[in-house]
């Protein structure tokens, strides 16, 4: 395995790791290096230097539950804040708010 994704540094909470390590290892695989993996607006980014087409779509898979899964503690989560974004569960939210987005949502579901 390459030896540069060992020195990659999550810069996201231990809830994704779940998300995050099955991409690591399809990686490791595949010979592809990592760039960079972190937290933007609530979601995982995960970048990954010439991707194959599955590492793609594992990477778009992963970013799409980023947003459904507390980023502290890897239970179902919702997006919260307002000039921050936040993927959070209701305990980890605390007194956060959900964005307006999704509190529609929640009321319609
Ligand atoms: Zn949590």
């Amino acid at each position: 395995m390459p030896e540069s994704n060992l020195m990659v540094v999550k810069e996201c909470g231990p809830g994704w790791d779940k998300l995050i390590d099955p991409i690591i290892k399809l990686c490791e695989d595949d010979g592809a290096e990592i760039l960079q993996i972190k937290e933007k607006f609530g979601g995982l980014r995960f970048y990954v230097h010439n991707p194959s087409p599955i590492i793609e779509l594992e990477i778009k898979e992963a970013e799409r539950l980023s947003y459904k899964t507390c980023e502290v503690c890897g239970e179902p989560g919702l997006l919260y804040g307002g000039s921050w974004l936040k993927t959070l569960c209701k305990e980890h939210a605390g007194k956060a708010t959900l964005t307006t987005k999704l509190k529609k949502e929640e009321n319609n579901g």
